[in-house]
This record gives C-alpha cells, sequence and structure tokens, in this order.
C-alpha cells in the first residue's frame, strides 16, 4: 500500500500500549525513541505478564515475570521513555473483556496522549511470511482500540471512573504496528541503535543478539524501502476526527 499524505506528526505524549515485555520494542521503538528525542513523554503500558514466554525447563513463570518486568524497564530506559505499567494478566489467554478496556481507559484518561500506538488487531496471519499472529496481540490492540474510541472519550462509559475523578479523553491518532500493511513509515535511521539496545534488553527472549540485529536490521530495510528511508517502521495510522 503507497504511503497516504499524513501532516507531520510530533506528539507531546504517546502511550503505547501491547500484550507482552518487547512487543513494542520489536514493533514500535524506533519511532518510540525518535518522539521521546522530540521532546515527548513516551509511556509504556504492557497487558500481560510475559509468564509464558521461556523454552528453559528450569524457569518458573514466577521468575519469568520478575525477569521481563525488569527487561521491560530497562528497555524503556534506553529510549529514553517516562513510564512503564504492567496489568498483570495472564500470558497467552488474554481476552478482550470490558475489564481490560477498563483498565486502558484508565490509563489514557491518565496519561492524556495525543499518540497511542498498539498492535494492528486485523493483523489475523501472513502466509507470505509464514506467521500467524500471537491472539494475545490480537486482543490487545482490539481492546486498545475499543478504549480509545468511544470508551475514553465518553464520561458516561464507565461512568464510575468520571466519578473517581478520571476526565474523558480524546486521542488524536492512533498508530497501529503493521509489518505489511502500512500507510505510514517512520524513518528510523537515526534512532536505530537505541532500537536495538531496547530488544537486547529482553535477554530472557533473546538467545542471539546478533541474529535478532541482523534480522531486524533486514526488517528495517525492508521496510524502509517501500518509504525512501535507510531503515523504518511501518503502521496504519489513523488520526481520528
Ligand atoms: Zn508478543
Amino acid at each position: 500500500m503507497p504511503a497516504l499524505e499524513f501532516p507531520e506528526l510530533k506528539p507531546k505524549i504517546v502511550l503505547g500500549v501491547a500484550a507482552h515485555p518487547d512487543d513494542l520494542d520489536f514493533g514500535a521503538s524506533g519511532t518510540m525513541s525518535m518522539f521521546a528525542s522530540q521532546g515527548a513523554e513516551v509511556h509504556y503500558l504492557i497487558i500481560t505478564d510475559g509468564s509464558k514466554g521461556s523454552d528453559d525447563p528450569e524457569i518458573t513463570s514466577e521468575e519469568l515475570v520478575k525477569f521481563r518486568e525488569a527487561e521491560q524497564r530497562a528497555a524503556v530506559k534506553a529510549i529514553k521513555g517516562k513510564s512503564v505499567s504492567f496489568l498483570g494478566y495472564p500470558d497467552g489467554m488474554l481476552e478482550v473483556t470490558m475489564d481490560l478496556k477498563k483498565e486502558i481507559v484508565k490509563a489514557i484518561r491518565t496519561i492524556k496522549p495525543d499518540v497511542v500506538i498498539t498492535m494492528d488487531p486485523s493483523m489475523l496471519y501472513s502466509a507470505r511470511r509464514g506467521f500467524i499472529n500471537h491472539p494475545d496481540h490480537r486482543a490487545a490492540g482490539q481492546a486498545t482500540l475499543d478504549a480509545v474510541f468511544p470508551l475514553a472519550r465518553d464520561h458516561l462509559s464507565f461512568p464510575e471512573l468520571y466519578q473517581e475523578g478520571f476526565m474523558p479523553h480524546k486521542t488524536k491518532t492512533v498508530l497501529l504496528t503493521n509489518f505489511d500493511n502500512g500507510n505510514f513509515y517512520v524513518d528510523i535511521t537515526k534512532t536505530f541503535d537505541r532500537k536495538l539496545a531496547a530488544l537486547e534488553a529482553h535477554a530472557s527472549q533473546i538467545s542471539d543478539m546478533k541474529n535478532t540485529a541482523k534480522f531486524v536490521k533486514e526488517m528495517a530495510q525492508l521496510v524502509g524501502q517501500s518509504a525512501g528511508y535507510e531503515l523504518a517502521e511501518s503502521f496504519v495510522r489513523i488520526d481520528i476526527r
């Protein structure tokens, strides 16, 4: 899909919402790092506890959760993000529920982002890339889109939040991470090193960083070709009217 013409994006406050620790760093940390370097406050909200993401038979889920939180905190530091919160839902079992949407609405009404970054819930699989999207990713993306519109916007949605002082908030732009069908490309040539540093923080997930760096660079080059950038990340951008 050719890139559409969009106005320049210079958010003051950015909220990334994803299923697992490392998702945002794979899909969007070059862009989030760029926003941070332009002076934006960048926040992460991680929905699950990442408790299934290991093939080490010695490790317990409890240990893994601790590792993965610490890794995500280090990654946020690497891109000069401002905060990271964890909702602690069990990994691998995420469903799109009103409870989940309410927690995301609460985060949106607290942080008041101009830009929300999340995972494209319409991505079910890619036959070309031999890839089935993780159901947690789809659930995270859908719950976040529903939270952005209409739930965070309307004071009568979750009136108890309104009564507790969480005022309605309109997010201006949503960026959905999408490698295959983006309509918006971000030049991450200058922030690519910080993206790699963020990924390197996820040591429990990456056994061979050299190989991962090579793969991530090839992806960024491939995506960049569509936009004339050396290295890029791609998104579906929605400017909400
Ligand atoms: Zn994931």
